[in-house]
Parts: structure tokens; sequence; C-alpha cells
């Protein structure tokens, strides 16, 4: 068990492009365990590699375990295959980006496929938070964080309050 640094905006490894793992071995389950501790230790609900400065496409979230239930999942590899036309802003905050919220548009439901430790690649119909969460965590992935997807006033409301609150 170890507890990660998080990478907090805007270090440049939140806005990397992240490389495929491949396969499941060792070395991905050990991170996947350690950025779990992570998550946990962080009171978050998903956490993405590169917020651990890894450039891997691999993400880890627990949807329920804030409400008394741990259902941890370890997402490698990641792909959307269906998105939903309808999109719905709703609030999102983001362990590297501390202290704000912004107004995501996102779609409702999704297909996602990954591979899951037992190296099986499976097809999952997600809706409602374990939707958004997918689309939070492999906007990581692909170096995108909620700011890059507000509307260019939106962005520069909640990037100032985020500014205010990190100067030193
Ligand atoms: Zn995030």
């Amino acid at each position: 068990m170890a507890i990660l640094p998080i990478v907090t905006f805007p270090d440049e490894r939140l806005s990397s492009v992240c490389a495929p793992v491949g396969g499941v071995d060792d070395a991905v389950l050990h991170l996947a365990q350690d950025m779990l501790d992570t998550m946990y230790d962080a009171y978050g609900r998903g956490l993405a590699a590169p917020q651990v400065g890894v450039l891997q496409r691999v993400f880890v979230m627990d949807l329920s375990w804030k409400d008394g239930t741990r259902a941890p999942q370890v997402c490698i590899d990641p792909v959307i295959s269906w998105w939903s036309d309808d999109v719905v802003p709703g609030p999102e905050g983001c362990l590297s980006i501390p202290g704000v919220t912004a107004d995501v548009p996102r779609a409702t439901a999704i297909h996602a496929v990954w591979t899951s430790p037992d190296g099986v690649r499976r097809e999952h119909a997600l809706t409602g938070f374990a939707a958004i969460c997918v689309q939070h965590e492999l906007d990581h992935l692909n170096g995108i964080v909620t700011f890059d997807r507000l509307s260019p006033a939106a962005r520069q409301v909640v990037e100032a309050s985020y500014t205010v609150r990190c100067a030193p």
C-alpha cells in the first residue's frame, strides 16, 4: 500500500495524452492498487494515472464507497464506444483541482469498454454518476481537465477562483 502524491493543475502531465497499457501485468496491478489507496486517502471517487504522474491509460473508481460499501474498479485502456445525444451540465470536482467545482456538460448515458484486472475486456452500459465519472477520468487520459470542457467565459470565472485559491 502506498499513498502517491497527487499532481495538481496546471502541471503539464495533466495535459498529456497517455500511452496504452497493452495488457495486465504485475506493474499495472500494483499501480492500480496504489491509485486506489491514494483515491480513498484523498476522499475521491475516481483517479486517473496522470494524476499521480504516470502517463498510462488506466484509471480507478469506486462509486459507492462513500455510501459505505467499497466497490473498487480498475479500468485499463478504456474507450467510450457510444454516447447518448442527451448532454447535461453537472457539478464536478477533481482531486487535481482542489477546492473548485465546475459545471461540465456530459452525455447522460455511455457505453464504455475497458480491460479489468482479470485481463478480460468488457463493455459496460453506464448512466448517472457512473457515466459522468468515466467521462471525467477518460478525459484525464487524453490530457483534458474540467476547465477544458467549459465555455471561454465560464472557464475564466472558475480558473480565476482557482488561481486566487492557490496564490501564495
Ligand atoms: Zn479529475
